[in-house]
């Protein structure tokens, strides 16, 4: 039997997509070489996440995906699906000169982003995937085989796919040549955690718009930064993410090297005194990766497939959900996919250079904070018209003056050069109020 799609990997991209096609009446089979419950990393989402979630819901009916859409709404309908409360982005400079800066991303706590606790939300959307009668194959290694259709061979199955869509995250299920040629050279070194404290229970702030660890939590430290990432169920997800450069990988092991980040960070320390940790220390090679192809006349890669930049910013999820979309209308439709390789290809390297000034300027945190608003206007921007017209690129992606803008600065951060306050340059596209220096770092949501 044939099918219209094979899909590779049963993370919630792939599950989605699943879901979609099915909507859409395509006959679908999906395979993964693990099995649900299973621990996965990928966990804050942003507004964009959240908005594309609910564009999904609606236009595939897929009724039970929209409560996942904001935080009241998901504890409302699943409290059995841990997530936890993300009210925006906050920032704390553990360097020389301190400081700190909040960035609300939503007006409350019902409509609060969340962080997806990837182990049951991963799993529930495969059940439904089950559920819906598509066919999921688990633990289960396969070959594939591709000419003028895809042939995939596994547990003594054989089947034939029209489409196939690479949605393995790094494992390049489709041998496709990859080129690196990002700016961004970072590696991460995270867990899950029990009883970790909050930081704004340690440290709490009345001038925070927030608490600030309703957030994605971001400790910035020599070289690199650290998220903290709390679920309502008592598990903390944590890691450091390092500037290769300043933190070249050694021959530690990865709990030796997290203790000695640790003991060179008290303060942060602290945070963890009273934790326990519940997952093994997964301590990652170089993060960045790039195909030279994302998708193909048969075939197409979801983002986390096609590169990896870094999870400053929170941008994977977001953007997978985004070229979903793109993709889905694709096949629908039978459009070519030269524009959704455009498109990502484009979104690739502004991700690439809005992450990697910000490590070029990581150890002055005035000149972070200010260059953090590139990224904070461009995503809020592409928020609010996505929602007023129904269209908006990425990020504001496509919007060239927005795209010269960011560049420009870029290139001054990546010089190492002082960044100031970027409140003229990002005039046309900041309609919240940022960059207003009587806010001192603390933006409430407008
Ligand atoms: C340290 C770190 C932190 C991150 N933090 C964030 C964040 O806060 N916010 C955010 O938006 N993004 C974050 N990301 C990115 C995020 O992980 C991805 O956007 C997200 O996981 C993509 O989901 P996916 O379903 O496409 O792929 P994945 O979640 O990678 O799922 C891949 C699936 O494919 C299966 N698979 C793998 N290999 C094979 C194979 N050979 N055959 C069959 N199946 C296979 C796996 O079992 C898995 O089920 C982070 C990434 C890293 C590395």
């Amino acid at each position: 039997m044939t099918h219209d799609l094979a899909i590779l990997g049963s993370g919630f991209g792939g599950s989605l997509c699943a879901l979609i096609a099915h909507q859409l009446g395509l006959n679908v089979i999906l395979i993964d070489n693990a099995s649900h419950p299973r621990f996965a990393i990928g966990e804050s989402s942003t507004p964009q996440a959240d908005l594309m979630l609910a564009e999904l819901a609606d236009s595939y009916n897929l009724d039970f995906l929209r409560p996942f859409a904001s935080y009241g709404s998901w504890v409302k309908e699943y409290p059995d699906i841990p997530c936890g409360p993300k009210r925006g982005f906050s920032y704390f400079n553990h360097q020389s000169g301190g400081g700190e800066l909040l960035v609300a991303a939503n007006p409350d706590l019902e409509h609060a982003d969340t962080h997806w606790y990837r182990e049951s939300f991963d799993a529930f959307l495969a059940g439904k995937v089950k559920q819906s009668g598509i066919e999921l194959i688990e633990n289960a290694k396969f070959q594939l085989e591709t000419n003028a259709s895809h042939t995939l061979r596994f547990l003594d199955r054989e089947v034939q796919a029209n489409f196939v869509i690479d949605a393995t995250g790094g494992s390049n299920s489709l041998q496709i040549e990859h080129h690196c040629d990002l700016y961004t050279q970072s590696r991460a070194l995270y867990a899950h955690f029990k009883g970790v404290s909050k930081w704004g229970e340690l440290h709490p702030n009345n001038h925070h718009p927030f608490k600030s660890h309703n957030s994605a939590l971001h400790h910035l430290i020599d070289g690199g930064w650290m998220y903290v990432l709390h679920f309502d169920n008592g598990v903390t997800s944590a890691g450091f993410v390092l500037d290769i450069e300043h933190h070249p990988l050694t021959e530690e092991t990865p709990e030796e090297e997290w203790v000695r980040i640790m003991q060179r960070y008290p303060k942060i320390a602290t945070q963890f005194d009273q934790s326990n940790r519940i997952t093994s220390i997964v301590q990652t090679a170089q993060l960045q990766r790039k195909s030279v192809r994302y998708a193909g006349k048969n075939w197409a890669m979801l983002p986390s497939a096609a590169y990896f930049v870094d999870p400053l910013y929170s941008t994977g999820n977001a953007h997978t959900l985004y070229c979903i979309e793109r993709l889905m209308k694709a096949l629908h439709y039978g459009n070519s996919l030269s524009s959704y390789e455009a498109l990502m290809f484009d979104e690739v390297s502004l991700i690439d250079e809005l992450v990697s000034g910000a490590y070029g300027v990581m150890q002055d945190f005035d000149s972070f904070a200010n260059l953090s608003m590139l990224y904070f206007a461009g995503a809020d921007f592409s928020e609010r018209k996505r929602r007023n017209e129904g269209i908006a690129s990425f990020l504001n992606c496509q919007d060239k003056p927005f795209r010269e803008t960011v560049s420009r600065w870029i290139e001054q951060a990546r010089l190492g050069n002082a960044i100031p306050c970027l409140k003229d340059a990002i005039e046309p596209w900041n309609c919240v109020g940022l960059c207003d220096e009587s806010k001192q770092n603390m933006y409430d949501y407008t």
